[in-house]
């Protein structure tokens, strides 16, 4: 029992010896093009920059926030603001990092994807080694990811659709009025594959199905969200008949929302401004593959640093969306890259801020 409370004393002197400091700022992230969808069309997105340094190692987090998400600079500060730095000490406890962050609050996921991201970005400093590596995988061949197209003018859309040229496979928005026409206006330019996003915009699921039988015949890959994502019945009506594989986006936020979808799904999209981070992002993956489900890893609009986060699993997804870096036009990271259009991985630890960026 001495022995016991020895040792309890010496861990707990451990980790008082840490000196943690978190520190947040609002950043925002200011789009290269007006970014139009079926709700709504905006020109910048809210985010939080998040620096966590324990000892003298700092690592970088961020929380971008996309109006559908419900959070804001305001709940993400607030949310940061009731986090004990002291609680991070432990870069590596993300299961017990996780559970103190949720007793906080149920949601802020945003804010708890930029806490999970900066101690992943310590721990890859810590052991000198890149996450895709501590996961243990391959990236010899990593996926092609797509380029979003939002619909325009024709103008802007042919200085769009130049920009996209190194990228071999093209996402468009669809649920809104002219969609098809978007569609037809792309494959008068190119043949490259295109993966469709329709947020939700579609209204039932014959719509759906129709809009679905006439974009197969045009070389689409994917449909992701075609109905309200609380539509279950709709979307299992939809697998069973559909042919693309359908992909559930604003359905799924966190591995425990996964086993529900299952039948009603092809596959799931995963966010980390959804699943509160690295951690869960990678227990989704890997739930999904069991339940036989295809991963696709996505992003919202986000520095390098988010979207290089995510691309650490790049090699677990069937399809990757990775370019909300590339949307933005005052990215303060160097991180991941696309070779030929696809995703790179660099072998280095963390991430790298740019040098002589101001905030
Ligand atoms: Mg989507």
């Amino acid at each position: 029992m001495k022995k016991l409370s020895v040792i309890l004393l010496m861990m707990l002197s451990m980790q008082a010896l840490h000196a943690v400091t978190l520190r947040y700022y609002p950043y925002e992230l200011k789009l290269r093009h007006a970014f139009n969808l079926a709700s709504m069309s905006r020109r910048a997105t809210p985010g939080v920059q998040v620096e966590i340094t324990i000892d003298s190692i700092t690592g970088y987090g961020e929380a971008s926030m996309p109006p559908y998400l419900g959070e804001s600079v305001e709940s993400v500060c607030d949310f940061l603001s009731k986090v004990d730095p002291d609680r991070l000490a432990d870069p590596f406890a993300f299961e017990q990092t996780g559970r103190y962050l949720d007793s906080i609050a149920p949601g802020n996921r945003a804010a708890k994807a930029a806490i999970d991201i900066a101690l992943h970005d310590i721990a890859s400093k810590i052991t000198g080694q890149p996450w895709w590596r501590l996961y243990g995988l391959d990236t010899s061949e990593l996926p092609f990811t797509s380029y979003t197209i939002s619909n325009d003018t024709p103008d802007e859309l042919r200085k769009k659709l130049a920009e996209s040229e190194p990228y071999k496979i093209l996402k468009v928005k669809m649920g809104v009025e002219g969609d098809r026409e978007l569609i037809e206006f792309i494959r008068r330019h190119t043949d490259r594959p295109i993966c469709v996003d329709v947020n939700q915009g579609w209204h039932s699921p014959q719509e759906a199905l129709d809009n679905i039988q006439w974009l197969a015949q045009r070389n689409v890959i994917f449909i992701e969200q075609p109905l309200d994502k609380t539509d279950m019945e709709g979307h299992r009506w939809l697998k069973q008949r559909s042919p693309l594989p359908i992909i559930a986006d604003e359905a799924v936020q966190t591995s425990a929302d996964i086993p529900a979808l299952a039948d009603a799904y092809h596959g799931i999209n995963i966010k980390l401004m959804k699943s509160g981070g690295m951690h869960d992002a990678y227990k989704m993956a890997m739930l999904a593959k069991s339940l036989g489900l295809k991963v696709m890893i996505g992003c919202m609009t986000e520095t390098s640093l988010a979207v290089s986060a995510a691309a650490q699993l790049a090699p677990l997804a069937d399809w990757v969306d990775l370019d909300g870096n590339l949307l933005i036009a005052n990215d303060i990271f160097e991180g991941m890259t696309i070779v030929d259009g696809r995703v790179s991985l660099p072998s280095s630890a963390g991430i790298a801020r740019k040098t002589g960026i101001s905030e």
